[in-house]
Formats: C-alpha cells, structure tokens, sequence
C-alpha cells in the first residue's frame, strides 16, 4: 500500500506583525504556531492510524475517528482559506471588484449589507466556529453561513470564497470577550482579490453538478 500522504502547516502569506494593530503577532503566532498546528498534527496522526491499521489488518473505531478526521481536517482547510483571504494592514481596505462585486450587489444590494449579515453570522455563532461565505455551483446564489467547530452546517461541494474564525483561541488575547469588537476589525484586512479569484475558479464549476 502507498504511505499514506500527510497534511503541513502552510507559511503565512504575511509576517507575524503584517496584521497589526487588528491582530497582535502575539496572537497570530499563537493561532497559527500552536491551533493550526495541531489541526494538522492531529489530522496526520489520524491518518497514519487508519493507514497501520488497513496495513495490520486491525479494527479501529471508524464511528469517532471519521468524526475526528472530518474536525482537524477541516481545522486545517479553514484555516488555510482563512490566513489566504487576510491581508497587511498597511496595504489599506480592498473592496471586491469585476464579477465577485457584480454578484454581491445583484444579490445583497450592497456590499455593506453583506457585511452586516457576515458580521452577524460571526458574531451569533454559539460557541467555537466560522462565519462562511459560499456558493451554490448550481445557481451561482452566495450564501452566509456559520459553521459550527470546522465541521459542522458546510454544505457539501459548496465552495467557500470567504472565512472568518470566531474561535476564541482566535482573538481572545486581542479582544478579550468582545467577538463583535474582533471581527468588524478583521472585516478590513479582508483580501477581496483572493476572494475574487476563488469566486472567479468556482463560478467556472457551474453547473457542472447536479445540485
Ligand atoms: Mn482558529
């Protein structure tokens, strides 16, 4: 059987101060050197179990290891989006532009209204979890949605242009207990270029499913 193939922590696409003052490099660091490490550590140790036991031909837990599996996996695609659709501080606000701009003001009026419903999905998620844009590939319909964990209300095959963690583990230095205070803040280092790339890759994928 081939070795099974194992997930790595990605480089920032920034330095650990480029979010400054909206996240502190000690938080990120923390966020990216510590959580998002162990998404993948945990990932990887899963999926070289799964692999010795197919080796072994020992029985294992499937039930609680898919159900693991699904969380640091999905820990570690989150974060990924999410370090990507971030951008320095001092390279100012981006707005979306082109087709992505296009679609957020036939769907939602106004860019500012998609702000208040992502920003109310972000800050009205019970507990640990993400404030998600999306898009069906068979409409071309965006979709806000929260996502509980990393898991849990992802709409299968949906692609995500846009992610927001509102973990606490992801401003709790920063912001304490304020939430609402940590995500108006990252609204403007939002990189609407990635997410309109992302828009622009998924778009091409309409209608090629059936639902
Ligand atoms: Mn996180």
């Amino acid at each position: 059987m081939e070795t099974p193939k194992l997930y790595a922590l990605p480089d920032l696409p920034f330095d650990y101060k480029a979010l400054e003052p909206v996240i502190s490099e000690h938080q990120l660091t923390i966020h990216h050197q510590k959580h998002h490490q162990a998404y993948v550590n945990a990932a990887n140790a899963l999926i070289q179990k799964i692999a010795a036991s197919r080796q072994d031909g020992t029985d294992i837990d499937i039930k609680a290891i898919a159900k693991d599996l699904s969380f640091q996996v999905g820990g570690h695609v989150l974060h990924t989006k999410f370090w990507k659709n971030l951008k320095p501080a001092a390279a100012g606000k981006s707005e979306p532009e082109g087709d992505l701009k296009e679609a957020i003001e036939s769907q939602f009026g106004t860019l500012d209204r998609l702000k208040k419903e992502f920003l109310l999905a972000a800050t009205s998620c019970e507990g640990s979890g993400w404030a998600v844009l999306t898009m069906c590939k068979k409409t071309g319909g965006l979709f806000v949605i929260q996502v509980e964990k990393h898991n849990i209300n992802l709409v299968p095959g949906f692609p995500i242009l846009l992610v927001l963690d509102v973990w606490e583990h992801a401003y709790y230095l920063d912001y304490a207990n304020d939430r609402a205070k940590y995500a108006n803040a990252v609204w403007d280092l939002i990189n609407w270029s990635e997410v309109g790339k992302r828009f622009v890759k998924s778009k091409k994928l309409q209608n090629t499913c059936a639902s």
